[in-house]
């Protein structure tokens, strides 16, 4: 059965679809038996342009779950490779995901507009092409709490459950997620057809991307190398982002990581409570590859890959040279990375003032490391340590100290960091600071009790009330305390995320 036509068109342009042929296979959703609203983003919704007074809710819920398309939608599956826990697999792709258009948002940003959980594909290699309420609503909290918490992320538009079940370990609601991304194209991409020798189709590829994301290079004489460039540098500063805040991606292959420098397929990923460098939570991710302080050097790696599939455009008749420029650039990663590191460390302990600009000195990045080793000692949750050390800033070190089990090593750090602030009123040190450390995130038991309470009972108050609180982060609301406080040691121990959305 096709999806019904609407006569309703939302202004999807189809850039991707026009520059890039062959590059993906135009695919329609495959209809559900009854959908229902879980939720939508109005504010994401206005923020794209679409008009609200058109998407009534029967409306919504007819075209975000794929039951029918507006008269301008195209839909189509894109092509990609990846490499999966450092296995390469030549051919991934949209194997439940399709692409209905871009729109331009209301600052004339193009956005893509995608269904995820629609139905089988070309490229769907076995797999049913569906997904469950859980997961859906997973990747549409996480996404807007990160969104909320400034770091660059693809959105969430809708969830729309679909009346029909999933087999997974058990049979399970299904969803559709309408997802908004600046672009889905991920280093697989590029991998695709790099592995096909398809040096052609490598090129449209890089210049779609630089005119897309990157068009500050676009007339630089080494635009590949720039492309290469920028990427790195966006990465650096987004894995820097996602670890000031305690979140592990938790399957960074190369097919799930986005040329934009946005977060994107939120599957295992998870919020640390303690903080611990070689936190793990996903149930496939036996070696830890992906462990909370591997993220910089597994982004790297990935980054090799992209630079790889990058090297026959590099213009040079001399391959060594090609390699060692763009080894070069990925040599920068790391040092990138930890100036972003550190200068958000040091914003974070409300050091930053005045200093604008200016890098961490070094008696501020060795106070920054020994912090991190004292959190780590101590088991100390990673949200709130940072959290009521605006509270310490304010004279009241009580809060803080409750997080350690012993006093010496946290009252040592308090002086050394008192000695190192700026002469300001401790007020203002303790508002900055907390518009830098988040009361709320996405904590896992929270997470999972309000996904179960909508996946077993159909209840999404849970995940309504969470997403207010994950929706602004910084701003504690007496009504919800709880929510700012860790799960148990013992829920800890014990948590484990799957893929598949
Ligand atoms: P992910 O783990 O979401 O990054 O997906 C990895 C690959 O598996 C992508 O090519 C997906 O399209 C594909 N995939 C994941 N789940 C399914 C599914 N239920 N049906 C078909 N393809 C899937
Ligand atoms: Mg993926």
């Amino acid at each position: 059965m096709n999806p019904s036509m609407m006569d309703l068109s939302l202004n999807f342009e189809h850039s991707y679809a026009e520059q890039l042929p062959g590059f993906y296979v135009s695919h329609r959703p495959t209809p559900v038996p009854q959908p229902s609203l879980l939720q939508f983003n109005t504010a994401l919704a206005a923020e794209l342009g679409l008009d609200c007074e058109k998407l009534t809710p029967d409306v919504v819920e007819q075209i975000f779950s794929g039951n029918a398309l507006p008269r301008d939608a195209e839909p189509l599956a894109q092509a990609y490779a990846g490499h999966q826990f450092g296995n390469f697999v030549p051919q991934l792709g949209d194997g439940r995901a399709l692409l209905l258009g871009e729109l331009l948002d209301q600052s004339g940003k193009r956005r893509d507009v995608a269904l995820k959980g629609s139905g089988v594909t070309p490229f769907s290699r076995g797999g049913d092409g569906k997904a469950a309420v859980g997961p859906v609503l997973r990747e549409y909290l996480i996404s807007e709490a990160m969104h909320a918490l400034d770091i660059p992320t693809t959105r969430a538009l809708a969830a729309v459950a679909t009346g029909e079940s999933v087999m997974r370990d058990s049979r399970l609601p299904g969803a559709v997620l309408t997802r908004v991304a600046s672009s889905h194209l991920r280093v697989g991409t590029f991998q695709y057809f790099a592995a096909r020798s398809q040096d052609d189709s490598s090129r449209k590829l890089a210049d779609y991307v630089i005119q897309r994301h990157y068009p500050n290079v676009s007339q630089d004489t080494h635009c590949y190398l720039s492309l290469l460039k920028g990427v790195v540098d966006r990465q650096a500063d987004l894995i820097a982002r996602w670890m000031l805040v305690g979140f592990i991606h938790g399957v960074m292959n190369t097919d799930n990581m986005a040329v934009s420098g946005e977060t994107i397929d939120y599957g295992p990923c998870a919020f640390m409570d303690a903080y611990d460098p070689n936190a793990v939570f996903s149930s496939i991710d036996h070696a830890g590859r992906y462990a909370f302080g591997n993220q910089p050097t597994v982004a790297v790696w990935n980054l090799a890959r992209f630079a790889e599939t990058l090297l026959p455009l590099l213009g040079n008749e001399n391959d060594e040279q090609a390699v060692a420029d763009a080894t070069a650039i990925l040599e920068t990663f790391m040092p990138t990375f930890q100036n972003h590191w550190y200068n958000g460390a040091r914003n974070k302990l409300g050091l930053a003032h005045g200093e604008t600009g200016a890098n961490a000195s070094e008696a501020e990045r060795s106070l920054i490391d020994d912090w991190f080793e004292l959190l780590a000692k101590y088991k100390v949750d990673y949200t709130l340590g940072w959290r009521y050390l605006a509270d310490a800033a304010e004279g009241n070190p009580c809060n803080l100290r409750s997080l350690f089990t012993t006093s010496t090593d946290v009252d040592n750090f308090l002086e050394r960091w008192r000695g190192l602030q700026d002469d300001l009123p401790s007020s203002n040190v303790a508002t900055k600071m907390r518009a830098t450390n988040p009361i709320y995130i996405p904590r896992n038991h929270l997470v999972e009790e309000a996904l179960s309470a909508a996946s077993d009972d159909g209840n999404l108050k849970p995940f309504e009330i969470l997403l207010q609180a994950i929706r602004r982060p910084f701003t504690e609301d007496p009504t919800l305390p709880q929510y700012a406080l860790p799960a148990s040691a013992e829920f800890t121990a014990n948590y484990r995320t799957f893929c598949g959305t």
